[in-house]
């Protein structure tokens, strides 16, 4: 009896324990890189990170694309060392980058910076040196598999690994800076389970970093082997949001809720259950 008690009593500690480290799990650390844009041109807003690859593909986009014409310049958007500098000729990232970083509030986690499909490379840029944040890269192209030209820029987290992606958005740029604001939340399905393939519309980005005339957030494919904002027990994690009274809208007016984007803060937003 006494001893059932006490295991109880345990359980009940490690409950709580385990909701604490959860909640100590801060996404606003997640935005927590000030980052520049890679290049002039806008980011390709109907085709964000976790969008579909294709109608007949359930697995998702991997990173942003930015709408660069052949021959814009490519500037790095973080200080870190070359690990990569390669052509892969007509197939995956054709000539790119990888660029290893550090993060200020992750001391032993490593920031892989890719910079994908360019048609040429720096020839002052060597392997194994370190660059800061702005150094010219080359000039963007369509080398590799592409359909057209656009820079294709990724960030992995951890490790070098393609199984270690993160959604570029809430690392592009800090949203408790430069008086931007920031939302995350959980959208959910009716059963409770995260929701997958769904957009969410309404919130207006900064112009430092273009994303185009209409932005909305897209939750990750439904295939997707990828990691997500699920990692933060959040599944969606808008950054660099202009501040001010604004209404969410989730999957085509499914739901709306109306919010207040306030200046250099995270806010979480309560959970919201899709039909
Ligand atoms: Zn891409």
């Amino acid at each position: 009896m006494q001893r059932g008690k006490l295991q109880t009593i345990g359980i009940i500690l490690l409950c709580i324990i385990f909701i604490i480290a959860c909640a100590s799990v801060s996404f606003s650390a997640y935005g927590g890189i000030d980052m520049s844009s890679p290049v002039s041109s806008p980011v390709n807003a109907g085709y964000l990170y976790g969008e579909k690859l294709s109608s007949s593909s359930t697995y998702g986009h991997m990173g942003l694309d930015f709408a660069s014409p052949s021959g814009t310049s490519v500037y790095s958007t973080y200080a870190g060392k070359v690990i990569t500098k390669a052509d892969l000729g007509n197939s995956s990232y054709g000539k790119y980058y990888v660029i290893e970083s550090t993060h200020p509030q992750y001391s032993t986690v490593k920031f892989y910076h890719l910079y994908c499909h360019m048609s040429s490379q720096s020839s002052s840029i060597t392997v194994g040196t370190t660059y800061p944040a702005g150094t010219y890269l080359g000039l963007s192209g369509a080398s590799g598999n592409v359909t057209g030209p656009h820079l294709h820029y990724e960030i992995r987290m951890g490790a070098n690994s393609w199984y270690s992606q993160r959604n570029p958005e809430g690392l592009l740029a800090r949203s408790n800076s430069n008086n931007y604001g920031a939302l995350n939340g959980r959208v959910l399905t009716s059963s409770g389970s995260y929701a997958r393939n769904k957009r969410i519309s309404g919130a207006t980005k900064g112009t430092d970093i273009n994303y185009g005339a209409s932005y909305s957030y897209y939750v990750m494919a439904d295939g997707n082997p990828f990691p997500d904002e699920s990692a933060y027990n959040v599944n969606y994690y808008i950054a660099r949001i202009n501040t001010g009274n604004i209404t969410l809208n989730y999957d085509n007016g499914a739901r709306t809720r109306s919010v207040t984007v306030s200046s250099n803060t995270d806010s979480f937003i309560s959970d919201v259950t899709l039909p």
